[in-house]
């Protein structure tokens, strides 16, 4: 089955966002819930060895995942004890902005096996939501974000698991098919970045680098 990356760019054209609603006390005060907090915990010990000491794990320990419905709002966070990858992602994308780490919204399309997308269509129909990310047996769509290394390369950073996802990944549920890197919302001079060795524009589905040698055309 081909990749359709006309169809990923309609379906998912950029990263979820977390939104507030108009005159919604409670959505102001669950971001200044979440910033405080990020502020008082989010924070490593001494200086960060890397920029992943930086990012905000306390997440994880805060939100198992799991299904939410979208549009998702700051409130219902008070509700939530399971939140998706896509709020995973943009909350730990808040949060970097707030701390002014460089980094990049990302978009990818991860293999699973037949067993977990069985497993996880059954979590997401449970409650009634979407499984849209669902996108066949054997693809699921997933949020991330892109770090800065050295000399203008980026890292894809699962925020959900919290590893990188790449090639090099020996499991290859962590090495993505196709992917989308956009700005988090930080005025940039580049309209590129480096992945893999390979250029990607910003703002396009893209196969992943790592699939052009090995799988071609794309094939699933
Ligand atoms: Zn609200």
């Amino acid at each position: 089955m081909t990749l359709d990356l006309e169809r990923l760019a309609r379906v998912f054209p950029g990263p979820s966002v977390v939104s507030r609603h108009d005159d919604c006390r409670e959505c102001v005060v669950a971001e200044k819930w979440v910033s405080g907090r990020d502020a008082a915990e989010g924070r490593p010990n001494g200086p960060a060895r890397t920029v992943y000491d930086l990012l905000p794990s306390w997440l994880q320990a805060a939100f198992e995942w799991g299904p939410v419905q979208w549009p998702f709002h700051w409130c219902d966070l008070f509700k939530a004890t399971e939140v998706d990858c896509g709020v995973f992602s943009y909350l730990c994308s808040y949060l970097l902005v707030r701390r002014g780490v460089l980094h990049f919204r990302a978009q990818v399309v991860l293999p699973c096996t037949r067993q977990e997308s069985g497993h996880w269509r059954g979590m997401w129909d449970l409650p009634g939501f979407s499984d849209d990310w669902i996108l066949t047996d054997l693809l699921v769509y997933h949020e991330a974000i892109a770090l800065p290394e050295a000399q203008g390369a980026v890292v894809l950073f699962d925020t959900t698991d919290l590893r990188v996802l790449g090639p090099e990944q020996a499991d290859s549920r962590y090495r993505p098919r196709a992917v989308r890197v956009e700005s988090a919302g930080l005025d940039l001079e580049t309209r590129t970045v480096l992945l893999n060795e390979s250029v990607v524009p910003l703002g396009e589905w893209r196969l992943s680098p790592s699939s052009h040698g090995r799988e071609g055309s794309g094939v699933a």
